[in-house]
């Protein structure tokens, strides 16, 4: 199953193309997209009756999706974004660091959010790109075992978790969650797709480039030094993860200031990132 924020409201894929949840529901569902992870389960299984039977469904549920259309993260209002660094090995060795024996954990503020196709103003400084796969809570996890945590998640989404470098490094001790959250710099989407809809969500080709240039980052999910479920163990042993919350997973190696002579985004810049099976993310820059 794959939904998304379409023009602000909650859709969900048919097999026709979109659906708008609250119009479909009669209201069971809100239109607002961060409540359906409240009620993940319950939603999730609504949805697949709904869409078993699209013929049933009101004509005017139908989301006609244009050139015009607003893709809104569709995770809007996360309580809490966590991010990980140094997660494969390969950005590791290109950041010139140890291989970590913990996960190294800092948030992006949620007001860095945005969605798909939305264009991002870049702040004076060396702004990066960092490829990510984004893990959505579905539902309240809280020391949670390996073997239990992906039961715990909503879905999977396209992330960059974009960063400016000097200020990631300025101060007696760096800055990640600062540097890594002026406005746009977490975008997402354009959908969160359901874990059944993969194989082995554990390994998924993810990458980026710029548009009409070179492939920038290119990598598997199985190459992460702490997997999804390792993750969620580590970080749900310490705080209760909640339903609507993101785990942004961290980067492979390909990032701009690891390159020699190093590059950085630039106004005009369009960074497309993808990931196997959850989508394409169409990132443009813009100038200050
Ligand atoms: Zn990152």
């Amino acid at each position: 199953m794959r939904v998304a924020s379409i023009d602000g409201r909650l859709a969900v894929k048919g097999p026709d193309g979109f659906v708008d949840v609250a119009v479909a529901g009669e209201g069971r569902f809100g239109p607002d997209p961060q409540d359906a992870f409240d009620r993940w389960e319950e939603f999730v299984a609504w949805a697949g009756d709904a869409l078993a039977s699209p013929e049933k469904l009101a004509p005017a549920a139908r989301v006609e999706v244009t050139g015009d259309t607003v893709w809104g993260p569709p995770v809007p209002r996360p309580r809490q974004v966590f991010a990980i660094g140094l997660n494969y090995r390969d950005h590791v060795r290109e950041a010139r660091l140890e291989i970590p024996r913990e996960p190294a954990v800092f948030t992006k503020f949620a007001t860095s959010l945005t969605g798909h196709d939305r264009p991002v103003e870049l702040p004076e400084g060396l702004v990066d790109w960092e490829t990510e796969l984004v893990v959505v809570i579905g539902r309240r996890c809280h020391r949670v075992t390996r073997e239990s945590a992906w039961s715990h998640v909503a879905g999977l989404t396209v992330g960059q978790d974009l960063s400016e470098r000097k200020r990631q490094l300025a101060g007696p001790a760096p800055q990640f969650s600062l540097g890594k959250s002026y406005p746009g710099f977490a975008p997402t989407g354009p959908e969160v797709v359901t874990p059944d809809e993969f194989a082995d969500p554990d390994d998924l080709k993810l990458g980026c480039r710029l548009e009409g240039g070179e492939i920038l980052q290119q990598s598997r999910t199985s190459h992460m030094i702490f997997d999804v479920p390792e993750l969620l163990t580590r970080l749900s042993a310490v705080c209760p993860l909640l339903p609507g919350d993101l785990v942004f997973t961290g980067t492979p190696a390909g990032i701009g200031g690891a390159r020699s002579p190093q590059k950085f985004l630039a106004p005009g810049d369009v960074l497309v990132t993808w990931i196997e099976g959850v989508g394409t993310l169409r990132t443009p820059m813009t100038a200050p």
